[in-house]
């Protein structure tokens, strides 16, 4: 019996839609039809109907993405734009990259995601945007941010990279704000085969605005009305993405039962969850686990052949290619405390329940031989 349980099973996501795929793929191949292809085309107006948006512009990746958003509402040097310190690089380096300067706010320590507390002091009369991000599959309280972000006239930015599919009420992360930006990263819940992401959005004139920036600026060919990047959602990724689709929503109610289940196994143990929040869908895109045990844990579980991980060991403020921002250790300390108290247990959407007792039975192992 293979004892290891895997945090990915990539293979399993293409089932009996691999010949199909693997057809439309060759005929794009021998038609050369290779960029900005129909399959682009109806992977966008598939993907906007699935949010639940008015349109989605394919990408090259979740961070250019960002990017783009960015860039089409004009954001630059001199503009700040807020965001978290217990994120994924990308977030704040979309920031920088348009010459912005990123503000940074702590986390809240129970939900892990943006202490929204802690957002209104931040805000400075040259605040323009704030990014919400919805950390590892669960929905920022996006109703307060909107509110404040209103107040303030900021426009909201989602990272909604890690939750595809998750919901607030029923209404979809990444179509709450001005922009969701995703990216379909082989890691993540909804996965292309390669780099790939997208946005989506109501607002007719920024769809339009970032159809022009991914394309080089041109608005038509050999017309460049903009400083474009070269930026677009690939055609044979746009197929893959189309393929998987459909099944999204399934892997992530499997998700949910994998992590109840864990959930209630684990129950009574020293350890803690991300706090659910009501009418909430959680999309478990990581199934973080927070104990002041880590790093014995960690080892305890990698020797037994559970695929566990650490997102992320070094947060944002204390990363070197921020340096010169000047923050310090100690400026964000629950960012800093969620860096050395969490890690990322297994969770697949296609894990079987003996996987499950592996995992859950190797954790309660752990505590019940220390304690
Ligand atoms: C993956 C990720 C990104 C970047 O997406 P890429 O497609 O890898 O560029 C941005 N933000 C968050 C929170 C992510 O998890």
């Amino acid at each position: 019996m293979n004892m290891k349980v895997n945090r990915y099973n990539y293979p399993s996501q293409f089932g009996n839609d691999l010949q199909p795929l693997l057809r439309a793929i060759g005929e794009d191949l021998l038609k050369g039809h290779y960029i900005l292809t129909e399959a682009v085309d109806s992977f966008e107006t598939a993907f906007a109907d699935y949010i639940g948006a008015k349109y989605c512009v394919g990408t090259n990746s979740g961070t250019d993405a960002l990017i783009l958003a960015l860039l089409a509402m004009g954001i630059g040097p001199g503009d700040e734009v807020i965001t978290q310190a217990n994120t994924f690089y990308a977030t704040v380096a979309a920031i920088c990259f348009v010459g912005a300067t990123p503000v940074l706010v702590d986390a809240e320590p129970h939900a892990y995601l943006m202490d929204i507390e802690q957002v209104e002091p931040a805000i400075t009369a040259r605040t323009k945007a704030i990014i919400a991000v919805h950390l590892f599959g669960k929905c920022m309280p996006m109703k307060q941010l909107l509110a404040l972000a209103e107040k303030h006239q900021l426009r909201v930015i989602e990272d909604a990279a890690q939750s595809h599919g998750a919901r607030i009420d029923g209404h979809a992360a990444g179509h709450f704000g001005d922009i969701g930006c995703f990216s379909f990263h082989p890691s993540k819940n909804l996965a292309a085969a390669g780099d790939a992401g997208a946005i989506v959005t109501d607002d007719l004139h920024l769809a339009e605005q970032i159809k022009v920036l991914r394309a080089l600026g041109q608005s038509g060919q050999n017309r460049h009305v903009a400083l474009g990047m070269n930026s677009k959602l690939d055609a044979i990724q746009a197929r893959v993405l189309s393929a998987k689709l459909g099944h999204l929503e399934h892997w992530n109610e499997q998700r949910r039962a994998v992590a109840a289940h864990c959930i209630s196994r684990l129950d009574g143990l020293p350890l803690s969850f991300q706090a659910p929040a009501e009418h909430e869908d959680h999309v478990y895109h990581l199934f973080q686990v927070r104990t002041e045990q880590r790093d014995a844990l960690l080892a305890h579980l990698q020797s037994n052949g559970i695929d566990a991980v650490v997102r992320y060991p070094t947060p944002i403020h204390l990363q070197e290619a921020f340096a010169a921002y000047g923050w310090k250790a100690g400026d964000f300390p629950v960012a800093e405390a969620l860096a050395t108290q969490t890690l990322c247990l297994p969770l697949r959407p296609d894990m079987d329940a003996d996987e499950v007792d592996r995992v859950c039975g190797c954790v309660r192992a752990f505590f019940e031989g220390h304690s």
